[in-house]
């Protein structure tokens, strides 16, 4: 980002992992995941849990790092 413009952070696509880390620390919402915005990640844990939800932990962990 260069600071003394007030341009905007740019993502390098072919660089990006997929980490989410971006999205997750942003404090202004400003920046959001293809598939997998907040609504998605919610319908996703709903499903999850529509049954035998007291039987199942929802852990959200990180793919990239084993
Ligand atoms: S998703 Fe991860 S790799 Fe991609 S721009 Fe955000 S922090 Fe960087």
């Amino acid at each position: 980002m260069d600071k003394k413009a007030k341009t905007p952070a740019h993502v390098a696509e072919v660089a990006c992992t997929g980490c989410g880390t971006c999205a997750a620390e942003c404090s202004f919402g400003a920046v959001h995941l293809k598939h997998f915005s907040d609504d998605q990640v919610l319908c996703l844990v709903d499903a999850m849990l529509a049954e035998k939800a007291d039987e199942k932990i929802v852990v959200f962990a990180c793919n990239w790092w084993s």
